[in-house]
């Protein structure tokens, strides 16, 4: 090459780099403009009802097309392996013809993907025309907790559990506790650990856990983990339980009940549209839920973190004191949840100690038996008392318990059953 040619060829490649950096940079300002957009929407409720479902939609087709960028492109066999992921077969899908497309029925948000395509998610992908599940035995931590955390004060007080979670969640909660998990691409972990459901067992006895929890993201999202996990913990003499939001469909979520031995899960509020603006979800599928587990027989508290000027409404407080004791019974533990500014919802503030009296003082006027607070240290609505006789049976502060005085799953001072499953 002549050294015209070789001018004319460094021009040519500069120009392509040029014009390759501008679309780059046109793509990632159209996505801000969304995501600015959804934020917009986020806090403006005045706005109408179609012009908001409208930004909605807009930005959560922004996000999901940016999880399938966020994990470097298509999700291949090659980049699964490369990155020490799974490809374990999914449950609760099926294939779509001869389109090569996977229809993944696991949650209700009904994720259709194609080839290369990970779900709303983000840890189940379609690859070569199977849904898999990319964090099967990929736990992103294990860490050792009192049961109380969970939250759960009427199952088994005082024990400790081994907690399980793994990247991803069929949630996006603005105010998420647990984000850096959550919203995580099982691509973007900076170390993928290998754990069989086998080794979790194993970890639980030797670190004497009767108990493990799937839990600091939504477990739904690594269902069949969990579920092996379980079966193989109830064969062991171990306890299973799960702290969710509950948004899964019916038929995957009874067949995970018969190795469920507990259940928190966390209300986001009272109507689709707070699911729509602050969590992308829907409240219906969560309150069937919460019936399918009564149903089931598994062992259920309900907790409810009140966001200031959200759902902290009086009415609010009405409808989901009244739901839970119309649809689950007056003696179902409820924990209403101090929220404190995080993630996406830096600018509130914390939830006045006042407004969550208030919802207990409303939950217990309804005529629910157990109602505590949250995340408020030094309060008497993290004891127990017994809804006959009044007395002090659970002396909690924070996670540990100071006086216990239940014999027998009864009130040592009245006889009184006290709901709950107790050692
Ligand atoms: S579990 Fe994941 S892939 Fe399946 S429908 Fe829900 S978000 Fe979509």
């Amino acid at each position: 090459m002549n050294k015209k040619k070789r001018i004319i060829f460094a021009v040519a490649i500069a120009l392509v780099l040029v014009a390759g950096w501008a679309l780059v940079n046109m793509s990632n300002y159209n996505d801000t403009q969304s995501i600015q957009k959804e934020q917009t929407a986020t806090t403006a409720p005045q706005q109408n009802e179609a012009s908001l479902t409208n930004n909605l939609q807009k930005a959560e087709e922004t996000v999901k097309n940016s999880l399938v960028r966020s994990s470097g492109g298509k999700v291949t066999r090659k980049k699964v392996e490369k990155y020490n992921l799974s490809l374990h077969e999914a449950s609760f899908y099926e294939q779509l013809g001869k389109t090569g497309k996977a229809a993944c029925s696991l949650c209700p948000h009904s994720c259709v993907l194609d080839e290369g395509e990970a779900g709303h998610c983000r840890v189940r992908a379609n690859v070569e025309g199977k849904l898999r599940s990319l964090v099967y035995a990929r736990p992103i931590t294990m860490h050792l907790d009192p049961i109380e955390k969970k939250p759960f004060f009427h199952f088994q007080p005082t024990e400790k559990t081994l907690s399980v979670a793994t990247a991803g969640c069929n949630m996006r909660c603005r105010n998420c506790q647990n984000w850096h998990i959550s919203q995580l691409s099982p691509f973007e972990m900076d170390e993928v650990k290998v754990k069989s459901p086998k080794e979790i067992i194993k970890l639980a006895k030797s670190n004497n856990a009767d108990i493990i929890s799937y839990t600091y993201n939504d477990p739904i999202v690594f269902y069949e983990y969990m579920f092996d996990i379980a079966k193989l913990a109830h064969a062991n003499d171990i306890k299973n339980t799960m702290v969710t939001a509950g948004h899964i469909n019916k038929k995957p979520l009874r067949k995970l009940c018969q190795y469920m031995d507990a259940v928190t899960l966390d209300v986001k509020g009272m109507t689709n549209e707070f699911y729509r603006r602050f969590n992308t979800g829907r409240l219906d599928p969560v309150l069937d839920a919460l019936k399918v587990i009564d149903e089931e027989g598994v062992w259920l508290e309900v907790s409810y973190l009140v966001i200031p000027g959200e759902n902290d409404s009086e009415k609010d407080f009405k409808k989901f004191s009244k739901w839970v004791k119309d649809n689950l019974g007056h003696g179902t533990p409820v924990h209403f949840l101090r929220f404190f500014p995080k993630f996406k919802m830096k600018s509130k503030p914390a939830t006045p100690v006042s407004t969550l009296e208030q919802a207990r003082g409303i939950a217990l006027e309804t005529g629910l038996d157990y109602v505590y607070l949250g995340n408020v240290r030094n309060s008497d609505a993290e004891n127990t008392y017994c809804p006959n006789c009044n007395k002090k049976i659970i002396d909690r502060s924070g996670y540990r318990i100071n006086e216990l005085h239940i014999d027998g799953g009864k009130c040592a001072y009245c006889g009184t059953s006290i709901n709950g499953i107790w050692k």
